[in-house]
């Protein structure tokens, strides 16, 4: 655990590993806009050390941070109390210490819903089917973000179809595999891509051609900026935004919580972590 002591709030985002994880970045730099004394700190801590780390937040070591791969999922069954989206998706990504106990949320819908207004205002307009390639942790922000948004039916494809099918009967879906989307892409109104781009080879792209005109492809994998979804769905015409919004925007509740400020997610952060993702390579994180 990092032992600097700094004046002000502090906060952490935990991960196994976290060195790359680029939400420093983001709160670092609001920390410095607003000109508030506080710190935001990466700890990496492993999944048997979790309960004892929650144990010293709760002795008031840390008011709240972020919680990133792989605690995501433990650290919903570690807090004192998780809001109704966190149990929902099974996962917590902030918290927040009040009275000495943990309060777990997660941020991830609302920033992948900010994403799209901020960046394909109307997207949501029209209606219709959706389809979501790949079932893991993230995808279910995803699903829940669509089904709220009115979109239907929400089709959940997925290499190994029994988490597509999990995921189908929890949220209310349609489950299929990767297979399937060729066939269903003519319908749908947005396509969102969960898969990691390193896995790209296996993505069933080859049926983006049946999309129909104006459909929207977004990606949340924001390691390379534009997916090899995304560059494919542009060079048909297709709108495109890219994942990096919704990492930018799932920071902003934690950030209010803690410091007491609302931030903007403005064109300079993003320039600022496009820079920072030009730097040698880093592997792609869920980040926070
Ligand atoms: P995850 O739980 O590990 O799920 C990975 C998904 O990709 C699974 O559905 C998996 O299918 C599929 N997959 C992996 N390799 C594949 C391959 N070779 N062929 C076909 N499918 C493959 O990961 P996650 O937490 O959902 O995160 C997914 C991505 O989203 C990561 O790149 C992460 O960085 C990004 N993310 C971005 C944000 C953001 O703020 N922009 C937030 C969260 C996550 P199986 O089920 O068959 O294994």
């Amino acid at each position: 655990m990092s032992e600097t002591t700094t004046p002000g709030t502090r906060a952490f985002v935990i991960g196994h590993p976290i060195a790359h994880s680029r939400s420093p970045l983001i709160h670092g730099h609001w920390l410095d806009r607003y000109a508030l004394s506080g710190s935001y700190e990466p700890v990496d801590v492993a999944p048997a050390d979790l309960p004892g780390f929650f144990d010293a937040v709760r002795a008031g070591a840390w008011q709240g941070g972020n919680v990133t791969i792989p605690h995501k999922e433990q650290a919903l069954a570690l807090v004192d109390k998780a809001d109704a989206l966190a149990t929902e998706i099974g996962a917590v990504n902030t918290i927040v210490v009040r009275n000495g106990q943990l309060y777990g949320s997660n941020t991830d819908r609302d920033g992948f819903l900010a994403n799209l207004d901020q960046r394909a205002p109307g997207w949501d307009s029209a209606k219709g089917p959706a389809i979501v390639l790949g079932a893991g942790g993230a995808a279910r922000a995803v699903i829940a973000a669509l089904i709220g948004r009115g979109f239907a039916p929400v089709l959940v494809l997925n290499r190994t179809q029994s988490k597509a099918q999990n995921l189908a009967e929890r949220f209310g879906a349609e489950a299929g595999g990767l297979d399937g989307f060729a066939d269903l892409a003519g319908d749908a109104r947005i396509v969102v891509n969960t898969i990691p781009a390193a896995a790209d080879g296996a993505l069933p792209v080859a049926g983006l051609e049946r999309l129909r005109a104006g459909a929207l492809v977004t990606d949340i994998v924001y390691v390379p900026l534009m997916t090899p979804i995304l560059k494919q769905a542009d060079a048909m015409g297709h709108p495109t935004v890219d994942g990096l919004g919704m990492l930018l925007h799932q920071a902003v509740p934690g950030f209010t919580a803690w410091f007491g400020r609302t931030p903007e997610v403005t064109g300079e952060l993003r320039d600022l972590v496009i820079a920072d993702m030009a730097k040698p390579a880093t592997p792609d994180r869920a980040d926070p």
